[in-house]
């Protein structure tokens, strides 16, 4: 099995003609060198995207290096506060946090060289690194979070170091806001159709992890898997299944991992088991806090329902990876799900605090497998014109070329 896939092994998955644009695109870009920044390394979509892009792009012969900021603990929480403001919460902003929040950003800096052409930074957390540097190159600024309703302090204090940037890159227009004084533009998310979660599996192999983490064969699963994190509520997951358990007998996965850069998530982890716990049908709900690739493989694959009922999502790659492996979607209609699903064609988009309309609609589907099969089939044809790493390679090498020509 080839566990690192080069530029070649797309082709029988992905479009020919833009394998053989990233190849010219590379080609013109040549001797660059180029710099990601983003705060960890695993958990999160943005490290999912990162650990495929970065090994593929040098493979194929675009250097492209990979720094991780260091951060700790308080610092952490600090710029999780700040994500979660950046998505609609207050937030008194002390003098302490500023200082906490610049401090490991200056520190970074005073360790960290970037020789590079052109530097690429990830998310709130390194966003003030732009001003710790001798700015000798053109910085990108990749904001992955849903910017709809700001907190309005946090956004003027975090102004100052987004428009030190040269170009913005947002996950959906929507998200632009006319503060921002560089250009920008919008680059959609993507997944990695041959990386170990999102590769075929056999019966064999899902077997072996069902059986491996109990999870019983003989009903139907419904999951959601995702970060403990109240935006994704799953708290409102457990309560759409038990409403849904009362009518059938089927069974909950709820799959979650920490990132090192979220604090928050032993918290929601510990309410998450608390009221599954708690649950009349707790038998039938199972809470993993297990980081396994092939896991969340298994689990996307085998439900019968996939849930993702967030309230706030910049871009939902969990949605993606789910529709790409051909299994049926119920999601919110927040943020960037939207852009992924049409509601009744390739999956049902509902209001996130429309419970009934979830158990409706799960129940239906429970209920009809041939809708299913065509809702799955819409959901893989969907996700494979639109959201693959190809894509993703070119449209991060035109901001490449646009910038460094
Ligand atoms: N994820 C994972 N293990 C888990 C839960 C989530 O690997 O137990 C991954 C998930 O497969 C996806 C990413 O974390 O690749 C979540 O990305 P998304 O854009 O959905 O949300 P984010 O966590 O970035 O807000």
């Amino acid at each position: 099995m080839k566990l690192i896939p080069t530029l070649r092994d797309y082709e029988k998955i992905a479009n020919k003609n833009e394998i053989k644009e990233i190849k010219n695109k590379i080609k013109f870009l040549k001797s660059k060198h180029i710099v990601f920044i983003n705060s960890t390394y695993q958990g999160g979509g943005v490290a999912e995207m990162l650990n495929s892009l970065i090994p593929l792009f040098n493979s194929s012969g675009l250097k492209v290096g990979w720094r991780i900021l260091h951060g700790y603990f308080d610092f952490f929480r600090i710029t999780k506060a700040m994500h979660n403001a950046l998505q609609g919460d207050g937030l008194k902003l002390s003098k302490r946090k500023k200082q906490v929040y610049e401090a490991v950003n200056k520190r970074f800096s005073l360790f960290t060289h970037l020789d590079h052409d052109l530097v690429v930074v990830h998310d709130p957390q390194p966003l003030p690194l732009v001003n710790y540097y001798a700015k000798k190159q053109p910085w990108v600024l990749r904001l992955h979070i849903d910017l709809s309703q700001p907190n309005k302090e946090v956004w003027r204090y975090l102004l100052k170091f987004i428009n030190s940037y040269d170009k913005v890159i947002l996950s959906k227009k929507e998200y632009y806001n006319p503060d921002i004084t560089a250009s920008w533009n919008v680059i959609y998310p993507a997944i990695d159709p041959l990386s170990i979660k999102n590769k075929p599996l056999s019966p064999r192999t899902c077997k072996k992890y069902l059986d491996r983490y109990e999870i019983s064969m003989d009903k139907p699963i419904i999951s959601q898997v995702s970060r403990f994190d109240k935006w994704k509520d799953p708290l409102g997951v457990i309560k759409i299944f038990e409403k849904v358990r009362r009518k059938r007998d089927v069974q909950l996965v709820l799959l979650g991992s920490f990132a090192t850069d979220d604090p928050e998530g032993q918290t929601m982890y510990n309410k998450v088991m608390h009221a599954a716990h708690k649950s009349k049908y707790s038998e039938d709900i199972k809470v993993l806090a297990v980081d396994s690739d092939i896991l969340v493989n298994v689990i996307q694959r085998r439900s019968a329902v996939v849930i993702q009922k967030s309230l706030r999502e910049g871009f939902g790659l969990a949605v993606t990876e789910a529709m790409y492996k051909g299994s049926a979607v119920v999601a919110s209609n927040v943020g960037g799900i939207p852009l992924q699903i049409q509601h009744g064609y390739n999956g049902y988009l509902l209001d996130p605090y429309d419970y009934n309309g979830f158990v409706e609609h799960i129940l239906y589907l429970l209920d009809n497998e041939n809708e299913r099969k065509r809702i799955g089939r819409n959901a893989q044809i969907s996700v494979k014109e639109k959201f693959l790493i190809t894509r993703l390679m070119n449209d991060w090498l035109n901001v490449f070329i646009e910038l460094l020509k």
